[in-house]
């Protein structure tokens, strides 16, 4: 039966522009479907395949490919080889690993749609998917995601919902152009700081987000290591000009791997090397963007260098009780 379609499409001739086969029962791509060099869409979806042909490879000007509910395990390496295409549903297979190499092409690549699989973790060669506008990896099993994907320049949605994300990496506040990112159940508590985002849209229900009812605290000082006390001087002494310590510290690989780091106070800007005191601010983002319903003020990371900051009047800081 597909074979007859695919018959018919080739007597369309080499030009023919789309191929539909879905919802076959297919068990392997028929053959043929490379000698038709002009395809642009190839819908594959609802059929029963877990593997692609080597000659798939060759359809060069492929722009759009359907491989959703089928039962692929991992994202067929061939793909790479096609060199033009830019959108690829992977949607509803058994997807647990993708190999790093897949990104060695792909790089016209503008919609990823591997919702319902069950991706554990995303290597972090994903950064070399440069022009990706919209990924959608929501039901899946990921844990975490890499900070390499924060550096997509133009990735506007960011589809995470449904997954078992405990944090998101600090470093989504330089995706510049994410306009819609999906949290919403997930295993968050924190949300790292993203108030330099232009983002419209942010779901982040169902997470076991920090709620901001104080509670009162005992405040236990804490000797700090001769390594915490020396870096925090040199942090210090850094922050002039004119210190005899630039030159020397430039000159010291292992100094230098050790002050790279730092993290600084929100509250007087001293950089440290040990989280001392890991605190929240609740941010109203309702009247900046259009965010999951029965959530208000969301919880930001915050850090402090020491008490005498967190005691500071008026910071509106708060500090993390544990159950
Ligand atoms: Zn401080």
């Amino acid at each position: 039966m597909a074979e007859r379609l695919l018959l018919r499409a080739r007597r369309g001739g080499p030009g023919t522009r789309a191929v539909s086969l879905h919802g076959r029962r297919l068990q392997r791509v028929p053959r043929g479907l490379a000698s038709l060099p002009g395809l642009r869409a190839l819908s594959l979806r609802d059929n029963e395949l877990r593997g692609l042909p080597v000659e798939l490879g060759g359809l060069s000007r492929l722009k759009e490919l359907n491989l959703g509910n089928n039962i692929f395990e991992e994202v067929p390496e061939q793909l790479k080889y096609l060199s033009s295409l830019q959108k690829l549903h992977l949607f509803g297979n058994k997807i647990t690993t993708i190999s790093p190499a897949i990104f060695d092409g792909l790089e016209k690549l503008i919609l990823l749609n591997l919702n319902n699989n069950k991706l554990k973790y995303l290597p972090p060669e994903i950064h070399r998917l440069e022009n990706l506008k919209n990924m959608n990896l929501n039901n899946n099993q990921l844990e975490s995601i890499p900070k390499e994907l924060c550096s997509l320049q133009k990735l506007s949605e960011l589809h995470l919902s449904h997954n078992c994300l405990i944090t998101v990496p600090e470093e989504i506040g330089y995706m510049t152009n994410l306009r819609m990112l999906c949290l919403s159940r997930n295993q968050i508590g924190v949300l790292p700081d993203m108030e330099d985002l232009m983002l419209m849209e942010l779901y982040c229900e169902d997470n076991p987000l920090l709620q901001k009812q104080p509670l009162s605290a005992i405040q236990e000082e804490e000797v700090w290591s001769l390594k915490e006390i020396v870096a925090r001087f040199i942090f210090s002494q850094l922050t002039k000009e004119d210190s005899i310590l630039h030159t020397s510290v430039k000159q010291n690989l292992e100094a230098c791997n050790i002050l790279s780091k730092k993290q600084e106070c929100a509250q007087c800007g001293q950089g440290f090397l040990n989280i001392w005191l890991e605190c929240v601010r609740f941010v109203n983002v309702r009247q900046k963007m259009k965010i999951s319903k029965n959530v208000h003020l969301l919880p930001v990371r915050t850090l402090l260098c020491s008490y005498k900051c967190f005691n500071h009047p008026g910071h509106g800081v708060f500090g993390i009780a544990v159950p």
